[in-house]
């Protein structure tokens, strides 16, 4: 538990905050040029880290070193979202999830580096550069939170922020071997967020550990009223774990079929038999089977909604004009969300993509009736090397065992499950919306 011991240390004066903040930013210092996680680091964060320390009633982050993805607003810090279109582009207020993390003492240390608008995988598609995998270097780290995993990884600070629309927190942390967390769809506030597709977007945590994981949750969840789409349940104390015992823990065969790397699928099953025998719990094969076409459901869903999400970059109000300032990627789901959603198709394929999102959903449901959670790889594969060419086709498969989870609403994670090749596997865990709490315990379990 080494984000508890820390913050035991600062709140017991121990460590103090500015000590924290200032071996991470000389951290940073030397060894960032060549990882690339950070767009941008807070020249502010030492005087803010000294302001903690005069408190005398510290917050539940005291100090702790937050790295925040690019596409989350933050006063005064660059927004850019890896992208030339908002390059120039300040925060103009605090995101909900930041006022929060402010409100607790967390120093935000800067603004990380990702995929261009949060569409990939790799981390190969910002306009800033690419990002390093500090834990398998020459390999992408993951995306589209790179930056975030990679500065966990590299220890650059000790939480981070991502975003998770068909998997862009789970990828990147099982690639990076830290833990990371997309909530259930509506549990944090999206107030603040660059839409990448709107009702699929969730902000989430990633750490070295699962506690930091989970103490973040209980900071950042919660309804808002600038997001209506945020439900009013509560929140539970996350990082107060309960032992899981005797749990009903899901697999699928229909899952299995999309893993494309045996040894990954191997890796996870030995997983798997590990957490029932120390949890005494039995596994149970569940039935998913429209998982196969969660990829074909979630590309016209995120073509329509980038589409939609980005008209108002036009030029006039904040920096360039998108169609002439993004990533190839982005470019190809503007083009793609406009002709989709054109009137002469008739929701055809829009329409097509939602009914298979409620089948999708109906199937966990159904599946979540007589299990806990269920377990399977977080990524079908391992990561590829940079300068290896995969057609976008490869590219979207990466996102064959996150994407149903954003499809679905429902809460999922990425655990460390091992290495193959000395490359870091993860371990996914999902529940159903809303239990993050089950969620977290089994997560803790693995962890053990
Ligand atoms: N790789 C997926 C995409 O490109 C997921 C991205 C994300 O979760 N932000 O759409």
């Amino acid at each position: 538990m080494v984000i508890k011991q820390k913050l035991e240390k600062i709140k017991s004066g121990e460590l103090s905050a500015e000590d924290n903040i200032k071996q991470f930013l000389d951290k940073i210092k030397a060894e960032d040029e060549k990882i690339n996680s950070f767009i941008h680091v807070n020249e502010n964060a030492l005087e803010e880290a000294k302001a903690v320390d005069k408190k005398e009633k510290k917050g539940k982050l005291a100090g702790l070193a937050i790295a925040v993805k690019s596409c989350i607003s933050v006063t005064d810090l660059p927004t850019t979202c890896a992208a030339k279109t908002l390059e120039d582009y300040k925060g103009t207020f605090d995101a909900d999830v930041i006022e929060k993390i402010k409100a607790e003492d967390g120093i935000i240390i800067g603004m990380t580096n990702m995929d261009c608008f949060a569409c990939g995988v790799s981390g190969e598609s910002s306009m800033f550069g690419n990002t390093d995998n500090p834990k398998a270097p020459g390999h992408i780290p993951g995306g589209s939170s790179s930056g975030s995993a990679a500065a966990v990884a590299a220890d650059f600070c000790d939480i981070a922020l991502g975003t998770d629309t068909g998997g862009s927190i789970r990828n990147p942390a099982s690639h990076c071997g830290i833990v990371g967390v997309k909530p259930s769809y509506g549990r944090v506030s999206r107030y603040g967020l660059v839409d990448m597709s709107m009702s699929l977007d969730q902000i989430g945590p990633l750490c070295k550990d699962v506690y930091g994981c989970a103490l973040m949750m209980e900071i950042i969840s919660g309804k808002s009223d600038y997001d209506g789409i945020t439900f009013d349940k509560a929140v539970k104390d996350y990082s107060n774990f309960k032992e899981a015992k005797g749990l009903k823990i899901g697999i699928s065969k229909d899952f299995e079929k999309l893993c494309t790397d045996e040894r990954v699928q191997k890796l996870i099953n030995e997983q798997i038999e590990k957490l029932a025998k120390a949890t005494g719990s039995e596994t149970k094969e569940i039935s998913l089977k429209y998982v196969d076409l969660a990829i074909q459901a979630y590309y016209p869903i995120v073509y329509v909604e980038v589409f939609s999400g980005t008209r108002k970059f036009e030029g006039r109000k904040y920096g360039k004009k998108i169609e002439e300032s993004c990533s190839e990627e982005v470019l190809r789901r503007i083009l793609g969300g406009k002709e989709i959603s054109k009137a002469e198709h008739d929701g055809a394929y829009y329409k097509k993509a939602l009914l298979t999102k409620k089948l999708i959903t109906q199937d966990f449901n159904k599946a979540f009736e007589d299990v806990d959670v269920i377990l399977t790889p977080v990524v079908p594969r391992l990561p590829h090397k940079f300068g290896e060419k995969l057609s976008v086709n490869e590219m979207y498969a990466y996102d064959a065992f996150t994407s149903p989870a954003n499809l679905a609403g429902i809460c999922g994670a990425s655990v460390p499950a091992g290495t193959i090749d000395n490359i870091p596997v993860g371990v996914q865990v999902l529940a159903p919306a809303f239990k993050e709490d089950v969620l977290f315990n089994v997560m803790n379990s693995l962890e053990e």
